[in-house]
């Protein structure tokens, strides 16, 4: 269990202000500028140190992807970054949680992240439904404008840097890097083809990062304890402090900061009062958020909660939004409802994603109700790999992943299903 004294976020319920006065009694803020003093390229050189790996869902090393962006202003092109707060992914809900209560971890963060790789300003897209945050989130940038620490000359380095707030508008989709950056351009929210990755060429054209709130909002912390302090927690290659978010089936819901690797069951019996009904009753648990696949009890509660770990058991870490299912759920319905959601979030760009994700939910619906005929559980099968791998943006990965999972380990769930619906319609007809 991660000790008091290593956690990252110490005002992650809210106990205190989140205000600036109060920020800086907890430590952010203090001595940025010699943060700055290490130079651009010893500060990525320690993120790489540190191991933090993207902590939207997709985790990428971050050190690695802030050292993409170019030295030299190429034309006299400025760079951005761009942070992703558009946090829609369901189960997720721990941006939400740094920007409520500690929003100058975030602020504070930009500007070293973006000293670092040499950008000029960030824009942070926040997601349309976050309004109450999004009204922190200004007061708080407007608070570290007017004590100069961004800005022209920001924290008295020497370095201009300024930081903007842009609210989405409940799409989804936003939530794709490409996309995030057409809609910040004032287009129509739809993912770009990548190569070009938006280092290359991103936002109007120039050098963009795009990095996930709580990957932005650890960086001071990680420069000021020191990257041999983040990688000391967690097993290798999947290192650092993390932002668990559970919720379902467990007596006690909760977000909380724990080290990466912690095992399942760890983390529930520590944080959230056990499972609803005792450990018997798990049933299944998806453990990244709604798009990757599930994992059933007996393969997930001994298992380490990192990218590797849950990569072993078919699955992943996505952005720890773990969702736990007891033997009250009706498994088919609730990954019929997640082929919902994909379905009315296809941007609709590309055939497979716009046709497959309106074809996957009915299939699920009729599976739902066993209005099927048994062949149709791998004819649903090929379709989700015909899906996956051949669309433009990961959510056509994420409307197969879960149903994947679902035939992968409840097949006998499907088929009775079936099997009692014709049984009952052979039985009205006699
Ligand atoms: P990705 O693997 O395509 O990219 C991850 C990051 O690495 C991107 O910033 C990308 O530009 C960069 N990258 C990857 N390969 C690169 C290369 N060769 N050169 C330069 N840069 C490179 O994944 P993605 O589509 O950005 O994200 C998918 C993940 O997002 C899913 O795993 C899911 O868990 C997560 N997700 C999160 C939310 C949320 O609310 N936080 C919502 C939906 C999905
Ligand atoms: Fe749009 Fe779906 Fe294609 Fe992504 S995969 S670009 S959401 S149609």
């Amino acid at each position: 269990m991660l000790a008091d004294k290593d956690r990252i976020f110490t005002n992650l319920y809210g106990f205190q202000d989140w205000g600036l006065k109060a920020a800086k009694k907890r430590g952010d803020w203090d001595k940025t500028k010699n943060l700055i003093a290490m130079g651009n390229d010893a500060i990525i050189d320690e993120m790489k140190a540190s191991g933090l790996r993207g902590r939207g869902g997709a985790g990428f090393p971050t050190g690695l992807k802030w050292s993409f962006m170019p030295k030299e202003s190429k034309d006299g092109r400025p760079s951005f970054l761009v942070i992703n707060a558009d946090e829609s992914e369901p189960g997720s809900c721990k941006d939400r949680e740094i920007i409520r209560h500690d929003p100058h971890k975030l602020i504070e963060g930009a500007l070293v992240a973006g000293f670092a790789m040499r950008a000029r300003a960030a824009y942070i897209y926040i997601r349309g439904e976050y309004i109450r945050e999004a009204e922190v989130l200004q007061k708080a940038i407007d608070e570290a404008y007017a004590a100069g620490l961004i800005g022209n000359n920001a924290c008295k380095s020497g370095y201009d840097f300024d930081v903007f707030m842009h609210r989405g508008a409940g799409a989804y989709i936003c939530g794709e890097e490409t996309a995030m950056i057409e809609s910040l351009e004032g287009k129509k929210g739809q993912p770009r083809l990548k190569p070009p990755f938006p280092a290359g060429a991103g936002l109007y054209g120039c050098p963009t990062t795009v990095n996930n709130v709580e990957s932005i909002a650890v960086v001071p912390t990680i420069l000021r304890r020191g990257a041999s302090w983040f990688s000391s927690f967690g097993a290798e290659g999947n290192h650092g402090t993390k932002l668990f978010q559970i919720s379902g089936h467990v007596e006690k819901p909760c977000v909380v900061e724990e080290e990466m690797s912690i095992s399942f069951r760890e983390l529930i019996e520590t944080h959230c009062g056990g499972i609803r009904g005792g450990w018997d009753n798990l049933l299944a648990v998806i453990p990244g958020g709604s798009s990757v696949p599930l994992v059933p009890a007996k393969d997930i509660i001994d298992c380490p909660m990192d990218f590797d770990g849950l990569k072993g058991v078919g699955s992943g870490l996505g952005t720890a939004a773990v969702i736990v299912m007891d033997k009250s759920t009706d498994i088919v319905r609730a990954i019929s409802r997640i082929s919902y959601f994909y379905k009315h979030e296809s941007c609709g760009q590309c055939t497979p994603c716009r046709e497959g994700t309106g074809w996957m939910w009915r299939m699920m619906e009729r599976l739902r109700t066993g209005d099927a005929a048994i062949e149709e559980i791998d004819m649903l099968q090929q379709v989700t790999k015909q899906v996956e791998g051949h669309t433009i943006c990961a959510l056509g990965d994420a409307a197969a992943w879960p149903i994947q999972g679902l035939i992968k380990h409840f097949r006998p769930e499907l088929e009775r299903r079936i099997h009692e619906h014709n049984a009952q319609f052979a039985e009205a007809a006699e």
